[in-house]
């Protein structure tokens, strides 16, 4: 029998599931899923039912910790010494080389306040260019080609629950049911009602395996793969002319790009069938309601922005983007507030609002709520990987301020950050884990965590909602908003950075009113009340925009844009010493890089070791037995796993999930001209079996 309980999500995935945390009447702490909550219904995934191991967890941070100098060990400081030292290396770093010299790093977990309060902190307590994140990571490609097929970046412009609405879909490199299991109850509706679903993917995931037919591709070919199936249906009259011709804009020049797409160069180059290839075109035009489905696997490489493109020319060839309820173009998001942490001005290149900081109209109105002069906000700065990237060079930032992120584990050619990492002035990390990162650094600031703070976060679909405390923080332990309000009250501008998280609540919606990402309307009061609201909600009275596109999209003329896209063959080349591909992605057990997960005991008894999947060909051939050690070696680095074999893969691929440090090690940082996405899906590897001494 329960005597309180609190309403808040789930601490990990896009999805933000409603949790239910209540206190026994014996005093116990109990998690459930939310019946009332309309995304999982009650469903959880083994990562969010054990989240309440987070709490009390024995390795929590409850103390900041610092290093007396290089090469000591970290040891407890108290709060003013320990903000004292950030601020005089701050202090020191920009009087020696300028604004600049200080960087801020965030990640896609923290709240919308949170992620609003680093963007602003950067450029107004620091004046500094340099700030980027992790999400830059994760769909940044997505966001690039949306914005500039649809002038907008939503990452579901329509209500999770659509899915069971259309007659096919077609999922490209997503895997919910093993990354977000409860969004299968949908996919399970509309195959109930007799939907059929098509998955693209390297590999057989347990989603490719409910599927009706398996598009298993070679890893980083699939721009080549949505242009043939432009190709076959543009062949066979299946392309919808009249929405071509009313509702877009560029279609005459992508027919001209995939008329040499033809099915049997397709196949060679892809390894998927033209019989495949034809009956996918053919069931997604056929249908009443269709959707195409991109993530993580077709976004995350060196050509991702256009390769995402050539997904959406198909759906859009096949007038599927507006036509109405289960139908259109998505990407899955992956971080729990990926979506919210590039509205709110965490990216280098953007401001609240989604607005763009190049943009000197963007500029004025934001500058104006946060009461300083357009002119002293910095330009663009660098994109996530670059940023890491010159951490500590001649003309790169000394300074870094890390928050909630692991870039060590997470980021590509990860070894080559930690050297980044070894070249600052001072690295500060917040977290409330000591996670690879934060062992590396200068400064340690224990930082509440999810059941223990106030604020918003947005889902997947655009749905704002309210994460509650359900229990106090242990005594020591700062959430982030009065960490930055401390430093910049010591560099002089404490005003301007509040540590309630409804007052920075109520001032991110007045910097993003008007903008694409429009939060004005949804106000604390209202989230509060229950109500779920989907952006843009441009006043208190608005019921929020659950489905985009009805009409018009929001592009200057109302039409989407076809941009025509051709293969570049980016992906990094096999040859006699590298001979398979690797791809990497996310297991049903861990979630990121591993630092909150790992650390849970029904998780880490789930899967303890990083493992690497391959093909029993491929593993006879090296004489490998399951279970045995391998050692992967890319151009970049080695690691070694412990093999699963399994036919689901490809015989010419292994992946690695990217949950364990030592995945990253061998990820390639070769980057997307457009999102600056790195290549993490495809690279060359060699692979051989760790013998016994
Ligand atoms: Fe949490 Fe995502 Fe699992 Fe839902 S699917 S319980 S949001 S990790």
């Amino acid at each position: 029998m329960t005597s309180a309980h609190t309403d808040t999500h789930c601490p990990y995935c896009s999805l933000q599931c409603g949790i239910r945390l209540s206190t026994t009447a014996d005093g116990r702490s109990e998690l459930t899923g939310r019946e009332d909550f309309p995304v999982n219904r009650g469903g959880l995934c083994m990562k969010g039912a054990s989240a309440l191991e987070l709490i009390g967890h024995p390795e929590r941070l409850t103390t900041p910790l610092a290093r007396p100098h290089r090469g000591a060990e970290l040891r407890p400081v108290g709060w003013a010494e320990a903000l004292d030292r950030i601020v005089e290396a701050i202090t020191d770093a920009q009087r020696a080389h300028g604004p600049d010299a200080v960087a801020c790093f965030g990640g896609g977990g923290l709240t919308n306040e949170k992620a609003y309060q680093l963007g602003k902190f950067a450029r107004v307590a620091l004046g500094s260019a340099a700030i980027d994140y992790n999400g830059r990571f994760c769909m940044s490609s997505a966001a690039a080609a949306g914005t500039r097929a649809f002038g907008i970046d939503r990452g579901l412009p329509f209500p999770l629950a659509d899915v069971a609405e259309a007659e096919v879909v077609l999922l490209v490199g997503s895997n919910p049911a093993d990354t977000m299991p409860p969004a299968m109850r949908w996919f399970e509706a509309g195959r109930d009602r007799g939907a059929t679903h098509i998955v693209v993917d390297p590999r057989r995931t347990a989603t490719a395996a409910t599927a009706h037919r398996h598009l298993q591709p070679v890893p980083g070919t699939d721009l080549t793969l949505a242009n043939g199936l432009l190709h076959v249906a543009i062949r066979d009259g299946l392309v919808d002319e009249e929405y071509v011709a009313t509702r877009t804009t560029g279609f005459a020049a992508v027919r001209r790009q995939v008329r040499r797409d033809w099915p049997d160069r397709v196949e060679r180059v892809t390894g998927v069938a033209v019989a495949d290839l034809v009956a996918t075109a053919h069931a997604l035009a056929g249908a009443r309601t269709a959707m195409v489905l991109t993530a993580r696997g077709t976004e995350q490489h060196a050509d991702g922005t256009d390769t995402v493109q050539a997904w959406i020319n198909l759906a859009l060839a096949l007038g599927l983007p507006g036509r109405g309820t289960g139908s259109g173009w998505a990407t899955v998001t992956g971080q729990g507030n990926g979506q919210g942490g590039r509205e709110h001005g965490l990216k280098a290149d953007q401001l609240p609002g989604y607005r763009k900081l190049a943009d000197p109209a963007a500029r004025a109105h934001v500058a104006g709520v946060w009461g300083v002069h357009p002119d002293a906000l910095p330009a663009p700065g660098a994109s996530a990987y670059e940023l890491l990237d010159s951490l500590g060079t001649p003309t790169g930032p000394k300074v870094l301020l890390l928050a909630a992120s692991n870039p060590v584990v997470s980021a590509p050619d990860a070894r080559r950050v930690a050297e980044r990492f070894g070249a600052l002035d001072l690295l500060v990390v917040t977290d409330f884990f000591l996670s690879e990162s934060a062992r590396m650094a200068d400064v340690v600031l224990p930082t509440t965590q999810w059941a223990e703070e106030e604020g918003t976060l947005t889902n997947l679909e655009g749905r704002v909602l309210r994460r509650r405390r359900a229990v106090d923080p242990p005594p020591g332990v700062r959430s982030e908003l009065e960490i930055w309000h401390e430093l910049a009250r010591r560099l002089g501008c404490g005003q301007h950075f509040p540590t309630d998280p409804a007052q920075v609540y109520a001032e991110l919606c007045r910097a993003s009113a008007g903008g694409v990402a429009d939060y004005a309307g949804i106000t604390w009061d209202r989230l509060d009340a229950g109500e779920e609201l989907f952006w843009p909600c441009p006043d208190p009275t608005h019921p929020g925009t659950p489905r985009l596109f009805g009409d018009r999209f929001p592009t200057p003329d109302g039409r989407a844009r076809f941009i025509a896209v051709a293969d570049r063959r980016v992906t990094e080349r096999t040859d006699r010493r590298y001979p398979y591909l690797l791809t990497t992605g996310r297991s049903r057990t861990h979630y990121q890089s591993g630092t909150q997960t790992r650390r849970s005991p029904t998780l880490a008894r789930a899967e303890d070791r990083m493992y690497a999947e391959l093909h029993p060909e491929l593993a006879r051939l090296l004489d490998v037995a399951e279970g045995d050690a391998v050692r992967l070696t890319t151009r970049r680095g080695s690691t070694v796993a412990l093999a699963r074999l399994t036919d689901a893969i490809r015989p010419d691929t292994v992946f690695l999930p990217f949950h364990w440090p030592g995945a990253n090690d061998l990820t390639s940082p070769r980057l997307d001209p457009t999102s600056r996405m790195p290549e993490f899906k495809a690279c060359a590897v060699a692979v051989a079996a760790v013998r016994p001494p």
